[in-house]
């Protein structure tokens, strides 16, 4: 199956309310450009100075997600572009980000990761954290950077009740932040293994990458 036939295969199932971000980290410009010709404009990448190559070389209207872990010293290569950054786990990181952004005189979007799986390895935030983060004098202070939800990244496994529980408290997180702070209304939760389960759990935004570009050689 061709990208774009992919892509066609994904957005029937999913409903109109549900932003797909296609995952395209690793894949060649071409793949990208496959995506764009066939009117899909929101990209996902999980490595700041890859994303930004591509970023460089590609059309401006794409709008660039940045979905894996990001470390402080390199926000300021993606500053200039970044539509959403999805890996938002601290307030350090959060302030960096209002710095760089206020920079380039912009506002940047970021979801708080929240950190939902079994697996020690995945980044994210537990609830008290989170709710640590939004009380904290600094976070109010912040100018230049907005909360736009949460994200989370489910246990990687075939029991589709335990992704089903952790999405279910995901979107319990995103409930009790919206009683927090206004403006929230993003739910990033679902990749090419688990959307399905995530979009009926609620979620209003998917990363999906294999399903759409091919099995990935590297994560
Ligand atoms: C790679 C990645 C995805 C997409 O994974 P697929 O299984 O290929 O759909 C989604 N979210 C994050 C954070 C990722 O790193």
């Amino acid at each position: 199956m061709s990208i774009q036939q992919n892509l066609d295969t994904i957005r029937q199932t999913l409903p109109n309310t549900v932003t797909l971000v296609a995952v395209s980290k690793t894949k060649p410009l071409d793949d990208i450009l496959a995506a764009y010709q066939a009117g899909h404009r929101v990209f996902g990448e999980n490595k700041i100075q890859e994303m930004t190559q591509k970023w460089e070389a590609l059309p401006k209207d794409i709008q660039w997600h940045m979905i894996g872990h990001v470390q402080r010293n390199k926000v300021k290569y993606m500053a200039a572009y970044v539509s959403l950054i999805h890996g938002v786990d601290s307030l350090k990181l959060l302030k960096e980000i209002d710095k760089q952004a206020k920079k380039h005189q912009r506002n940047i979007n970021c979801l708080l990761q929240i950190h939902i799986a079994e697996e020690e390895t995945k980044f994210g935030l537990s609830l008290e954290e989170l709710e640590q983060l939004v009380a904290a004098p600094e976070f109010q202070e912040l100018t230049n950077v907005t909360i736009k939800g949460v994200m989370g990244m489910a246990t990687f496994t075939q029991n589709t009740e335990q992704i089903r529980k952790e999405f279910r408290f995901l979107k319990s997180v995103f409930g009790s932040l919206q009683q927090k702070l206004q403006g929230i209304d993003t739910l990033s939760m679902g990749m090419s293994g688990d959307y399905g389960i995530a979009v009926a759990e609620g979620s209003t935004m998917v990363r999906i990458g294999s399903s759409i570009f091919g099995v990935r050689n590297y994560p």
